[in-house]
Parts: C-alpha cells; structure tokens; sequence
C-alpha cells in the first residue's frame, strides 16, 4: 500500500465544489482518502493578478503506482474541465502529488518531492497540519521544520473546516 499526500488548488468558479467532485473522483478511481486538512484561502502565488486560492492537502492510500497516480489525477482534471493554458494561471481545480511513501522521482513527466513543496506557504500550511512530522525525503527535515524556514511570506488563512 502506497501513502501518498496530494494537493489540491482552486480559483475558479465554486472552489469548494470543485474540491468534493475531485475527492469523489480520487476515491473512485485510486484508493481511500484517509485525511484531509483543512482548507486555506492565499493570495495567487507566481502571476499575483488573478483570484484568490484555495488549497487544501489529502492523505491517500492507494495501490497504483507514481505514473498510473498521476495519469489518473490529470484525467480527474480535464474530466472536471479544466484547461491548461497560462502556467501558473487560473484553474478550476489543479491536482498535485506532493510526497509518494518516502520515494524520490525525477523524470520528464513527474517530480516527487513536488519541486516547490517546501517553497510555497500554500503547501506547507495545510500538508503540517496533517503530516507536520513526515520528513521530507530529500531535505531530510520535517514538514513542520519547513514551514517555520519557509521564504515565502504570502499569507495563508484558515477558509473552512474539513
Ligand atoms: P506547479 O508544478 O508549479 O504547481 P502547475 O501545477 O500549474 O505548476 P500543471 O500545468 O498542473 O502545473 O502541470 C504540468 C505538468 O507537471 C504535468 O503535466 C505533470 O506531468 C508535471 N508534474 C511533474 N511533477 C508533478 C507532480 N509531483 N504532481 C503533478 N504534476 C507533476
Ligand atoms: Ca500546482
Ligand atoms: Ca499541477
């Protein structure tokens, strides 16, 4: 069994609602979702002009592996509409595997340790609040340490209770 942490981000439309079909989906096709955060609101990180944020970080466990995760979790996407234009731009719903058990990827198509976890305040704050004394495998301190360093000053609100 595999222990995963994804992260999801919204800043279009009902984001609350693109949040719950996305974990609808997420259990139907890769496992069991056995914690989430959580949701924080933060101002866009990157392309600062657009809507707000909201984020939120799930536990899952799952069989699939990184590859078959990731296709899945894209298709969740398109299938939710989203299209992808401007990097870094507005989303209906954006679906990031941020830690896969303790495995370290580095191919074209996937990168875990997402590449940006310990950079973005967005992340930390709700993947602590879950996880706060995994420890990040390639940084080999825990998400709790990251986000006391963290360089990112954006601030980051509580939204909604999970
Ligand atoms: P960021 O990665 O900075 O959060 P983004 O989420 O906006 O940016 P997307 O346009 O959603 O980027 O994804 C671009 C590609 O990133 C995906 O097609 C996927 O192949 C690749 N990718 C690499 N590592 C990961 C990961 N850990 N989780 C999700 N996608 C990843
Ligand atoms: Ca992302
Ligand atoms: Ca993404």
């Amino acid at each position: 069994m595999n222990n995963v942490y994804l992260l999801l981000g919204s800043n279009e439309g009902n984001r609350m609602d693109w949040f719950q079909k996305a974990i609808e989906q997420i259990e139907a096709c890769c496992g069991m979702i056995v914690k989430k955060s959580s949701v924080y609101e933060t101002k866009a990180w990157g392309i600062t002009t657009q809507p707000d944020f909201l984020n939120m970080v799930i536990q899952l466990e799952t069989e699939i592996s990184p590859e078959e995760l990731l296709a899945a979790l894209i298709n969740i996407e398109i299938s939710l509409g989203r299209k992808r234009d401007i990097k870094w731009g507005p989303r209906l719903i954006d679906i990031d595997i941020l830690l896969f058990n303790n495995e370290v990827i580095d191919t074209p198509r996937l990168i875990v340790p997402h590449p940006f976890l310990h950079l973005r305040r967005f992340t930390l704050a709700p993947l602590a609040e879950i996880a706060p004394y995994y420890i990040h495998p390639v940084l080999h301190k825990t998400i709790a340490q990251l986000l006391t360093v963290s360089p990112d000053n954006l601030e980051v609100h509580l939204k909604i209770g999970s």
